[in-house]
Formats: structure tokens, C-alpha cells, sequence
């Protein structure tokens, strides 16, 4: 069974590969069929679709959302 990942506005992710400046961090600034992201290196801002997105983050490193029940 396949779960979506959660992401968040706000959320700082790191990407597989690094970006041209080096930086490998990015905060996600908009969600939903196209993702945007901006580089936290150079601030360059990036669109890409959903699964593009998903498939090249390689883990959250801060994670925007407040609380989420646990249970
Ligand atoms: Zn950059």
C-alpha cells in the first residue's frame, strides 16, 4: 500500500541531488499537484510536479506542521 508523504508550506527538505549553488536544502513554498520550492542556497524557486517533488526529497529536515495527533 502506497501513503502519500505529507509535506507542508514551510516545510525545509533535503533533495538527493544538490543544486548548482551546492545547497541541497529547500523550503517548500507552495503544495498540491505542482510543488514549489525554493532553494535555501540561492533562493532560486523551482516548480515541479507531485511525484518529481516526492521522488527526489530524501528526507524533511524541519518539518513546518504543528501537531498531529499520534494515535
Ligand atoms: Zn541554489
Amino acid at each position: 500500500m502506497y501513503y502519500p508523504k505529507q509535506f507542508n508550506l514551510g516545510d525545509i527538505v533535503e533533495t538527493k541531488k544538490e543544486h548548482p549553488c551546492g545547497s541541497k536544502q529547500w523550503e517548500v513554498i507552495r503544495v498540491g499537484a505542482d510543488f514549489k520550492i525554493r532553494c535555501m542556497g540561492c533562493s532560486r524557486i523551482v516548480m515541479l510536479p507531485r511525484p518529481k517533488f516526492e521522488k527526489s526529497v530524501k528526507k524533511v529536515i524541519k518539518s513546518a506542521e504543528i501537531i498531529e495527533n499520534e494515535q
